[in-house]
């Protein structure tokens, strides 16, 4: 049950970053000790896809779904034939101007601790180190019998020697980036099982349909309360898993401030909402910070 309170509400829309850069230091000079939330718009900069569009639609064909990973070979198949062409665009991936900014305001102790919807691990790359990674983490896979986990290049690895035809079709397609391939024989494709049951490998990332593990979001949830405020970055907030802490936050009585181009499910809650692009706000913020 959400308790009634009044928040005063700033909506800056299509702000310039300058503008939003100033609102939010305004509102960090109130709030230092803040929950970093980040999503898919921060990575898009990345050259990371996004799933939805700035009206919180899907922009693409919807992922791939936790049960019909488990029970379906095929679905399996084409996860992985595909992922032959995805997973290096995804590991060469470098942190940009926003990961480094969200990096930095670590260091400052504005952020107090950063929980991400992101599994590409570019937190980690540019220098964060308080890390929550809610939907898990894209480089990293794990045997749904036995829980032992792999790296996700040593199972690409294998996967390219037991599919020679596939990984020569990644180095021609790759050049485009996107891994929509649409081929009618992935029931040629040959998986690979765990070394040390032969069970199911999956990437160590909560798929739509599968629920977050319990010890991450209480780790989220305490870290929101030991936090004076919310800021949430890059996401649309359309999935429960991030939307919760608006919920909580709101709940708790801690200001909350949205930076996101395009609507957000927490808009309603938000004390402060900035309709900016991301990479250009938070770089503007540290030099305002400096
Ligand atoms: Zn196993």
């Amino acid at each position: 049950m959400i308790q009634e309170f009044t928040v005063t509400q700033t909506c800056i829309e299509q702000a310039s970053a300058a503008q939003a850069a100033n609102a939010l230091h305004d509102f960090i000079q109130q709030h230092a000790g803040l929950m970093l939330l980040t999503g898919a718009g921060i990575s898009t900069d990345s050259g990371i896809p996004d799933y939805r569009d700035q009206k919180g639609q899907w922009k693409r064909n919807p992922p791939v779904q936790h049960q019909d990973f488990m029970k379906d070979e095929y679905t399996r198949q084409r996860f992985w034939a595909r992922s032959l062409i995805g997973w290096p665009v995804m590991r060469n991936a470098r942190p940009n101007e926003a990961h480094h900014a969200i990096a930095d305001l670590e260091r400052k102790n504005v952020c107090q601790q950063l929980v991400t919807q992101n599994v590409d691990g570019l937190h980690n790359k540019a220098g964060s180190d308080r890390v929550i990674d809610l939907h898990g983490r894209s480089d990293q896979v794990v045997c749904m019998d036995c829980g032992q986990s792999y790296s996700r290049d040593w199972v690409c690895d294998q996967l390219a020697t037991l599919n020679p035809e596939f990984a020569r079709l990644t180095a021609s397609v790759a050049p485009d980036g996107d891994a929509d391939l649409e081929r009618d024989d992935f029931h040629h494709f040959r998986l690979t099982g765990c070394q040390q049951c032969g069970g199911l490998l999956k990437p160590d990332v909560v798929f739509f349909g599968d629920t977050v593990p319990r010890d991450r979001v209480d780790a989220a949830f305490q870290a929101l309360d030991n936090a004076d405020g919310l800021f949430v970055i890059g996401s649309s907030l359309m999935v429960f898993s991030g939307y919760r802490f608006c919920r909580k936050a709101y709940e708790l009585g801690k200001p909350i401030v949205l930076l996101n181009q395009g609507v957000t499910r927490a808009d309603e809650l938000a004390t402060l909402k900035l309709d900016a692009s991301c990479s250009d706000t938070l770089s503007e913020l540290m030099s305002l910070l400096r």
